[in-house]
């Protein structure tokens, strides 16, 4: 097995729901990938219904159940209509991954109203909506996962990032105080943060194009003491951890997924 491998955790879910917003392509792909494998019911939210779609296969083909919806996570009234309507038919909500996120870069000067509330929107208004929604479906089963997918760009500052990083130091401080409001002794709801740091995906594909993948290369063999960027199926296995019964007690935590690089 190579170190990154997908599948080292084992986690069993079955019988638990779970939505995961992002879903269509990159880490939330993996993340839904991952929980349907474990047993989970996935709801795959993205934008993209035909790319939603290719998620959903994936997992049923393998054994397990999904669905797809093509939603717009910023929609302040579509999501909380959808996630009603699922902890109806669904009968709850149990596992939340807040993972839809997208960057607009550019410096702080040439940053436009669009760029600020665009990214401001997407990642940050998104956790508060789809949180709300499901906070109250968990709070009436009295048992919940809310897992925030943050940034180490919300932990330290990244030049052409003022909005994104905003956002995501907005997701860290949301996650916090959300789990010290939705704990208690009789609920078991849990709320935790993880920050990746240089995953491969499309987000990090565009910058790879913009700097130059041979640039971007040797920077990470600078910057991270793994030297190398991260896989999406290693941040799916620290929220299938997050997601597990192992992980009861841990709560408002912000778990950096970085091969070491804000270490
Ligand atoms: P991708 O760009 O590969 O995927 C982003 C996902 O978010 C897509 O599924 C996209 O679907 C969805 N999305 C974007 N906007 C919306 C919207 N308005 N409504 C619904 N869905 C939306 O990104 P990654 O997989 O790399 O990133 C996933 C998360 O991880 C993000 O929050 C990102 O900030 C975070 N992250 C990523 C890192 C990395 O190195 N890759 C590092 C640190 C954090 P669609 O376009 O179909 O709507």
């Amino acid at each position: 097995m190579s170190d990154t491998e997908p599948g080292r955790i084992h986690v069993d879910l079955s019988g638990k729901t779970a939505i995961v917003t992002g879903a269509s392509r990159g880490i939330g792909k993996a993340i839904a990938i991952a929980l349907g494998s474990a047993g989970a019911k996935v709801a795959c939210v993205a934008r993209n219904k035909e790319k939603l779609d290719e998620t959903v296969s994936e997992i049923t083909s393998a054994g397990g159940a999904a669905e797809a919806f093509a939603i717009d996570v910023a929609d302040a009234e579509a999501v909380p209509a959808f996630v009603e309507k699922l902890a109806d038919d669904w009968e709850s909500v149990d596992i939340l991954v807040n993972n839809a996120g997208i960057t607009r870069d550019t410096l702080l000067p040439r940053m436009s109203d669009d760029d600020w509330d665009s990214v401001i929107s997407t990642n940050l208004r998104s956790v508060f909506l789809f949180s709300r929604a499901a906070s109250g479906a968990m709070m009436r089963s009295k048992k919940g996962r809310i897992i925030n997918i943050s940034s180490t760009s919300g932990l330290a500052g990244n030049p052409a990032q003022t909005n994104y990083s905003a956002s995501k130091a907005g997701v860290i401080g949301f996650t916090r105080t959300a789990a010290r409001e939705l704990a208690s002794k009789r609920r078991h709801i849990t709320v935790n943060a993880i920050c990746p740091g240089f995953i491969a995906t499309d987000m990090t594909a565009a910058l790879k194009e913009a700097a130059g993948e041979d640039a971007i290369e040797k920077r990470i063999k600078e910057i991270v003491p793994l030297q190398r960027q991260g896989e999406a199926e290693e941040v799916a296995d620290a929220v299938l951890f997050l997601a597990s019964d192992s992980a009861s007690y841990i709560n408002g935590q912000v778990l950096t997924v970085d091969g070491g690089m804000t270490a």
